[in-house]
């Protein structure tokens, strides 16, 4: 009994249903049926072969198709299978022999904190047999031993600057101190210097420096607030005489007391005495016209001759002084410095002229073109 499509005795391809009934084979290529005979032999007692019948065996295009996907179906499921369990053995063995220790790595240098490197860290991976990522480890713990390292060295380096910059400010300190004492010494010396260098060595009152400086001074003020300037020049009378009689250095005794002597005798404390040259002085007093500063003079004459200083060689029998009185408004058109000390001056000269001990006020001044 023959199923499915097979070819009969004629050579036609038929389809045989279970029940026997038959039918056309559908035409197609996978349809078409193929056969083949095998004899059946029977061996008798004697060994003899003989052909008692056949077999044949039918198939199709279609029946070898369904068995060749059956065969690669078996093998997919196998595959899949195969794959499966390989791939669970994989990532077992990547979970246990990677995944792990990068997770450890992973977390321990995230956990690093760069600025606390003085305590040593170290990270040590399981397992007996040794792989790349133990490696890896080692060449951290490496790093951070060094890190380890250099910081300790920094700490101790960063110590040693702060002491020096502490020891630097307090020298700086020190050093600022000195130089605060040294710059309040010399403006001290500056100061002393300067009144040096405005001061007569001999009596203690202004120099002719001094007297130029507050000359030019006054004469400026008094233009300014447009108020009359005084200029007296003083002499000691027949002075050389009394050197030549009572010697120089009993000159220069007079001449101090002869200054000491203008100096109280002055009208307001701006007024200046200051000593012109050899055994002159001048008077400088601002706000003041001739008239109160020829009093102021006359004051000065007899104050000196008050002190009764014998003079052999004067016929007034004692030091006395002759003076030449000017003043003028230097706001005043034609008024000028030159002209108030030659008229001061010239006053002095007919002092002298008209017997010493005596003040003559310049009545003109010489004003210049
Ligand atoms: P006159 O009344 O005309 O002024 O007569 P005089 O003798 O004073 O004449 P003059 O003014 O020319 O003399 C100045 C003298 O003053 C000359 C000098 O011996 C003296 N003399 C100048 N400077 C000093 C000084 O610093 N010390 C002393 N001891 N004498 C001085
Ligand atoms: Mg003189
Ligand atoms: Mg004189």
């Amino acid at each position: 009994m023959a199923l499915g499509n097979i070819i009969d005795s004629s050579g036609a391809q038929v389809h045989i249903e279970e029940d026997g009934s038959q039918s056309a084979v559908r035409p197609g290529f996978l349809n078409a049926a193929t056969s083949h005979r095998f004899p059946i032999l029977y061996r008798d007692e004697h060994g003899v072969m003989h052909d008692i019948g056949s077999w044949t065996v039918y198939s199709s295009r279609h029946v070898v198709i369904g068995k060749v996907a059956y065969g690669f179906t078996l093998i997919l499921i196998n595959s899949v299978i195969k794959t499966l369990v390989l791939w669970f053995i994989f990532l077992y063995v990547f979970r246990r022999w990677l995944g792990q220790p990068i997770t450890r790595l992973a977390d321990f240098v995230r956990e690093l904190d760069l600025n606390q490197m003085e305590t040593p860290r170290s990270i040590h991976l399981p397992g007996r047999r040794r792989h790349e990522l133990h490696f890896l480890a080692d060449a951290i713990n490496l790093m951070l031993a060094k890190l380890h390292r250099h910081t300790i060295h920094n700490h101790a380096l960063y110590k040693e600057l702060e002491q020096e910059k502490q020891s630097l400010s307090a020298l700086n300190r020190s050093l600022e101190l000195r130089i605060a004492e040294r710059t309040r010494d010399l403006a001290q010396a500056n100061e002393q210097l300067r009144s040096l260098s405005l001061t007569d060595g001999l009596t203690g009152i202004a120099n002719r420096r001094s007297f130029d400086e507050t000359l030019e001074q006054e004469w400026r003020r008094s233009m300014r607030h447009g108020t009359p300037l005084m200029l007296a020049f003083i002499d000691v009378d027949w002075f050389k005489p009394y050197n030549d009689h009572y010697g120089h250095l009993a000159g220069d005794a007079v001449l101090r007391q002869v200054a000491q002597t203008l100096r109280q005798s002055i009208a307001r404390v701006g007024d200046t005495v200051a000593r012109y040259g050899g055994e002159e002085f001048a008077i400088i007093a601002a706000d003041t016209d001739g008239q109160a500063g020829a009093d102021m003079l006359r004051r000065m004459c007899d104050a000196v001759h008050a002190l009764a200083i014998a003079h052999a060689g004067s016929a007034m029998g004692r030091i006395t002084i002759s003076a030449g009185v000017a003043s003028c408004n230097p706001g005043q058109p034609g008024a000028g410095l030159d002209g108030l000390l030659q008229a001061a001056d010239a006053a002095l000269y007919r002092a002298k002229m008209e017997g010493r001990n005596r003040v003559v006020l310049a009545t003109e001044l010489i004003v210049s073109p």
